[in-house]
């Protein structure tokens, strides 16, 4: 199928394509099954993505990446998502990617050398510690209890907060804390870069949770107790840390949306080759409608989840904040993929869930989906306040009585 991506968009994903096919996946093979696949491994990858010029595309070429706009990169990130290692080797992977865009957007001079130069160079990681365990902000950020106040020329933070990945490996983590427990939350809550070796961060642990046996990526539960942090590394303007996430997670919502894509698109590779290959009651399943009816359907969804990326990811390089295209989109992917890899998996039969094919770890990792970056409730709730905002009473005039 061909959409209107750029030339720029599309030749960048075509190498991307070879690179994960001739590459990636041969890795991915070895470990599956049989992870972590080791750093050295993952930096090796990232060490041919930059000989082939496929690292960091959404990077500005200034802190090592290729300075390509949010929609030229769409087609590469799809791509990279057919394996679970692809956006690690090309670093365009959460939640660094998405970090990497809020230090860009709002960090300054010396935050960009200090965090955003490594995190391009993939020298160092990092978290963003936003969601916090009863009675803090979940789903519902305004609830957020973490703060942070000023002592002289330094914030002192505290707060608990959990499921920030990559917590347990990141070198910076970026807080989200109140600063002004007077305002309304959306005024007066900041973000800070702290330095996850400061005095007083406590990772409680790592939670157990579903997927994550390639990439070993934790989701850390951490304290922040009495950390001092310079005042230099306020992230952004003090008091407007919910309008500088929500410029991070529009972004990074339709980013997660791309990389998945690419992991369905993968899933019915795999299941197409399964199903022309395995034959049952005298034929190839292939030739069996209902198979034939799963992957017309998958297919069809999966179109109109690329081309409803495709217009809101174009509205954001545009300049739009695109708040319910981007919702639309985080919530109709969400369950598209999960249901196009679910589907994979039943047509691969009891190989669909052996970890020789790599449908059942894309089977754990995209239940995530659903949750992460607002979970489908939080974002259908975003829709339907829009949809009841210009309701016509004169839709139903005349009407006096409801038939049943
Ligand atoms: C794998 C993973 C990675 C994550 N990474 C990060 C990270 O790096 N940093 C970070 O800060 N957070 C992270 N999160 C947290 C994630 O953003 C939250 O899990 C998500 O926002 C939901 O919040 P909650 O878990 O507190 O759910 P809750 O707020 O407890 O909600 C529970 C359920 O209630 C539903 N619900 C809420 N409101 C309504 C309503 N009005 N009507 C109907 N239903 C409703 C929710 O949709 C959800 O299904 C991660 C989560 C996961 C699972």
């Amino acid at each position: 199928m061909e959409y209107d991506d750029t030339e720029t968009a599309r030749e960048l994903a075509k190498r991307v394509r070879e690179f994960v096919d001739e590459r990636v996946i041969p890795v991915e093979r070895d470990y599956l099954g049989d992870g972590p696949v080791p750093d050295e491994e993952i930096a090796a990858l990232r060490e041919e993505a930059r000989e082939r010029d496929l690292y960091a595309p959404q990077i500005p070429a200034e802190y090592g990446g290729q300075g390509l706009n949010f929609r030229d990169v769409l087609p590469a990130f799809e791509e990279a998502g057919r394996s679970l290692l692809g956006p690690s080797a090309m670093r365009i992977a959460a939640p660094d990617e998405g970090n990497m865009h809020t230090l860009e957007l709002v960090g300054t001079e010396a935050q960009k050398e200090e965090y955003l130069r490594p995190l391009v160079a993939g020298e160092i990681r990092s978290g963003f510690s936003m969601t916090e365990p009863a009675p803090g902000g979940g789903s519902d950020p305004k609830m957020i209890r973490s703060e942070a106040r000023k002592e002289g020329d330094e914030w002192v933070i505290d707060g608990h907060k959990w499921w920030t990945t990559q917590g347990s490996e990141a070198d910076v983590l970026i807080v989200m804390a109140r600063t002004d427990p007077e305002a309304h939350p959306y005024e007066g809550t900041s973000l800070f870069l702290v330095p996850a070796d400061a005095d007083g961060v406590e990772i409680v642990r790592d939670i157990p949770h579903v997927g994550g046996d390639l990439l070993g990526s934790s989701h850390a539960e951490i304290r922040y107790e009495n950390v001092r942090v310079p005042e230099e590394n306020l992230l952004g303007e003090k008091n407007r840390g919910f309008e500088h996430a929500q410029q991070r997670l529009g972004p990074a919502r339709l980013t997660h949306c791309m990389r998945y894509t690419g992991m369905a698109t993968r899933a019915l590779e795999v299941a197409k080759a399964y199903t022309k290959e395995r034959e049952a009651f005298d034929s190839s399943l292939s030739e069996k409608q209902s198979v034939r009816f799963t992957v017309a359907e998958a297919e069809t969804r999966l179109h109109a989840v690329r081309t409803m990326v495709r217009d809101a990811a174009g509205r954001i390089a545009a300049g739009e904040e695109a708040r319910i295209p981007v919702s639309m989109s985080k919530v109709y992917t969400a369950n598209v993929v999960q249901d196009v890899i679910d589907d994979c998996l039943q047509l691969c039969g009891g190989n669909g869930i052996a970890k020789d094919l790599p449908l059942a770890d894309f089977y754990e990792d995209v239940r995530a989906f659903r949750l992460i970056d607002g979970a489908d409730e939080v974002h259908k709730r975003v829709i339907a306040r829009d949809a009841y905002r210009d309701v016509e009473p004169s839709a139903i005039e005349g009407i006096t009585e409801f038939k049943g």
